[in-house]
Formats: C-alpha cells, structure tokens, sequence
C-alpha cells in the first residue's frame, strides 16, 4: 500500500508539473500561424503571412512536444530568454504533394498554410522546418520571433459561424476536438449538413479502433454558408461559388478532391476548439483528400462516403499512409527508397524495428508472401504508398488500401493519436 501511495504521489507531481509547464509559458488561447510556401519540384521556402490570437487552444496541454515525428514539415516554438523547446507539432500540406506533380517541373508555385499552437506568454522563436526528399534531415524554411504583445498580431473576431455541438465529452484539452466544416451548402441546406455531420460521427464510432473511444471525442459542426451548391469539377468545366474552394480534379485527378484554401478554413473555425478538420462536401460524387494534422476531405452522399471519411481522416488524423499502389496519381518519386517514410504504415524495410516488426510473428518471413497461411498475418507485404515494388505494408488488406477494415498497425497508430491528443500520458 505505501509503495502505491508513493507512486501515485510522484504521478500526481509529474502531472502538476506538466500543467504546471503549460501554465508557465502559455495562455489559453491559439497562436494561429499563416505562412506562404513557395517553390518547385527542387526547392521551396517559407514566409511569413499573419499571426493571428484566437480564443481558445483546444489542443493537449501535457502534450506539448511531438512524440511521432510524423509530417513533411514540423512548427517548434523556442523559448527567447533560454532557448528551451517549449511546443512542437509535425504536419503535411497539400503543397507538398503538388511539389511531386509534373507541374511542379516546369513552373513555380506560392500557396497559403496555416499551423497552429497554444499562444505564448512571453516572446518566442519560432522555427518552421520541412523534411529534405534527399537527405531525410529537416531544412529550417522559416524562424521568426513572435513577441505576444506585438501590436502585428491580429487579435480581431472574425465571422461567428453557426457551430452546433454533435457530442461535448469534457474539456477541450483533454478530449479530440473534431470539427466539421461545411462546404458547398447553401443557406437553405443547412439542416443538411447538421444532419451529415451527425451521421458521419456515428459511423466513425462504429469503426474498429473508433468504437468504445467515443468518450474521448468533442465533435462540433460549424455551418459556413456557401452561394452555390456543390464543388468544381475543372476537368469538365464546372466551377461553382463555394466558401471553402474545394475542387476535384486536384494535379489532375478527377475523383481527388481537395482544397488549396487553408486560409478560408482556418477563418470559418477561428474560435472553435479543433485537433482536427473534417471539410464536409454536399457533393454525390466519390472522392476525397488528407493531409496529416492539416485537414481531410471527403463527400456527403456517396455510395461509398462513410469508408471515404474514414480512410482520408486516417490520414489526416493519425499520419496513415496510403497503402495502395495501383494509383492514378501521378507523384514523381513521393518517397526516397533509401530511407523509412514517417508514416506508421508503411516500411521500405531500411529500419523495419523502427516500425511494426514487434507485431509480426515469430516465424513470419518478411517480405511478407501474401497468399497462403500468412495472408491473414501482420507482416511485410510488398506493396504500397503508390508503389508495387521497394515499400511494403502490414497487411493484405486494409482501410488505407481497398477501404477494407483497419489493420493492427493502422489501429494502434490511431490509438495512439487518441491518446495524444486527449493528453494521456
Ligand atoms: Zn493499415
């Protein structure tokens, strides 16, 4: 007994600690941070756009510095007085795909981000860094002070949305805060959404590892009036007048839909608190995107919506990497052979301890034969993030290869960014 009461004594004081950390350096409102990305297939750089103090940081306060290392890009925020990390947080953009496209060979290219963290107390450096394709290094792209009282941060109130709260669990620094944006409804179709939203939660909670993790989630709804119904379809002519400037066609391909608008986002969830970002489409067509710790995308009314939503929040919530390899995209060497992409799905086997390799059975061969006694296993498929030969994935099948169920490496990851994002320790 006095061995637990000891140990729950120092737990408490690392707790405290750790609250006590958030409390030293932060307030509890959001440093929204807009920055332009600009470059080519061999180059990009970053600048600074807006800083922005918004009212609430919905996100862990423990949790402060990443643990995943996930992302082609990374905001770490330094103390000025002592030089001590104080936040930091992988993330994707869609900039970085384009940077793979063959457009991005022959032309030059600026597009608007935005990344967020808790808004500090006192003066800070922050440093955004992207990961180097060659070097698998990280290239500082931006640093900057920001200095909390600086009369160059924004502090105004944007348009308040109609936001309806699908399921409030707790406090939003202990609970996944996802929001749901509506995109391409008009005035008259707002019902709709709400009603969209609802049955896109429920459907989340019904899928392995979702299901008995509902009690982790706030999940809110923002209404954002669009003029026209629906997204573009700029390979067939159709360009409709939405709020968020979504389209399908992205680098080409017509079922891939996305948005380059970060801005207009960012704008309609000011004062919400969000961990992460669901872009609802009034749109039947199937299609989608995500980006990690940036944004997913997907469609109200298809056949096929629900598997959409889940699979593209895979990425954009957990990290997930695409696991299949027959791909109409058309990315030049998305992931350098020589080196394990960050993603916690796929392997090129350069440092397979580094990622599943604990999971996969004594007896196991890796590579992984994908037919007979192991097509069942976790092992080493090969196949996978665009490509049939060099990367390998858990599973045969999987939510992120043929919108199959999660295999057991997908599941854990997501767990994991549960528990993170909720503040676990
Ligand atoms: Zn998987």
């Amino acid at each position: 007994m006095k061995i637990i009461g000891l140990l729950s004594a120092v737990l408490l004081c690392a707790s405290a600690s750790a609250q006590s950390a958030y409390d030293t350096f932060f307030t509890g409102k959001r440093l929204r941070i807009d920055f332009a990305l600009s470059g080519n297939i061999d180059t990009q750089s970053a600048a600074l756009v807006q800083l922005r103090e918004e009212p609430v940081w919905g996100g862990p306060r423990k949790n402060l510095v990443d643990p995943f290392d996930y992302g082609g890009y990374e905001v770490k925020a330094f103390l000025k007085t002592d030089g001590k990390l104080v936040y930091s947080r992988g993330f994707n953009t869609l900039f970085e795909e384009w940077r793979v496209t063959d457009q991005a060979a022959k032309e030059t290219q600026a597009w608007i981000n935005s990344v967020v963290m808790p808004f500090p107390k006192d003066a800070i450096t922050v440093v955004l860094l992207a990961r180097n394709r060659r070097t698998n290094g990280k290239d500082t792209l931006a640093s900057f002070e920001v200095d909390p009282a600086s009369i160059f941060i924004d502090r105004g109130k944007l348009k308040d949305n109609p936001t309806v709260d699908i399921q409030t669990k707790g406090e939003p620094s202990e609970k996944v805060d996802l929001t749901f944006v509506a995109e391409g409804y008009t005035a008259a179709e707002k019902e709709k959404f709400y009603a969209d939203a609802r049955r896109f939660t429920d459907s989340l909670f019904v899928t392995p590892p979702y299901t008995g993790r509902r009690e982790d989630f706030n999940v809110r709804a923002v209404f954002i009036e669009s003029q026209e119904s629906g997204t573009d379809f700029s390979g067939k002519g159709v360009f409709v007048n939405t709020a968020l400037n979504s389209g399908f066609y992205t680098f080409g391909t017509d079922r891939y839909l996305t948005t380059p608008d970060m801005k207009s986002i960012r704008d309609a969830i000011w004062n919400v608190p969000t961990d992460a970002i669901f872009v609802l489409v009034n749109s039947k067509v199937y299609g989608g995107g995500g980006m990690y710790n940036f944004y997913a995308i997907g469609t109200a009314d298809n056949a096929r919506t629900i598997n959409v939503f889940v699979h593209e929040f895979g990425h954009s919530f957990a990290g997930l990497a695409d696991e299949y390899y027959e791909s109409e995209t058309s990315y030049n060497d998305f992931y350098n052979l020589k080196f394990e992409p960050w993603e916690p799905n796929i392997t090129t086997l350069a440092d397979f301890g580094s990622k599943w390799k604990s999971m996969v059975a004594a007896g196991t061969p890796v590579p992984t034969p994908p037919d007979g006694q192991y097509k069942d296993k976790v092992g080493a498929f090969e196949g996978g993030g665009y490509l049939a030969k060099g990367i390998y994935r858990p599973a045969v099948h999987c939510m992120m290869k043929d919108l199959t169920p999660f295999c057991p490496v997908c599941r854990n990851a997501i767990l994991r960014m549960i528990d993170f994002l909720a503040d676990r320790d």
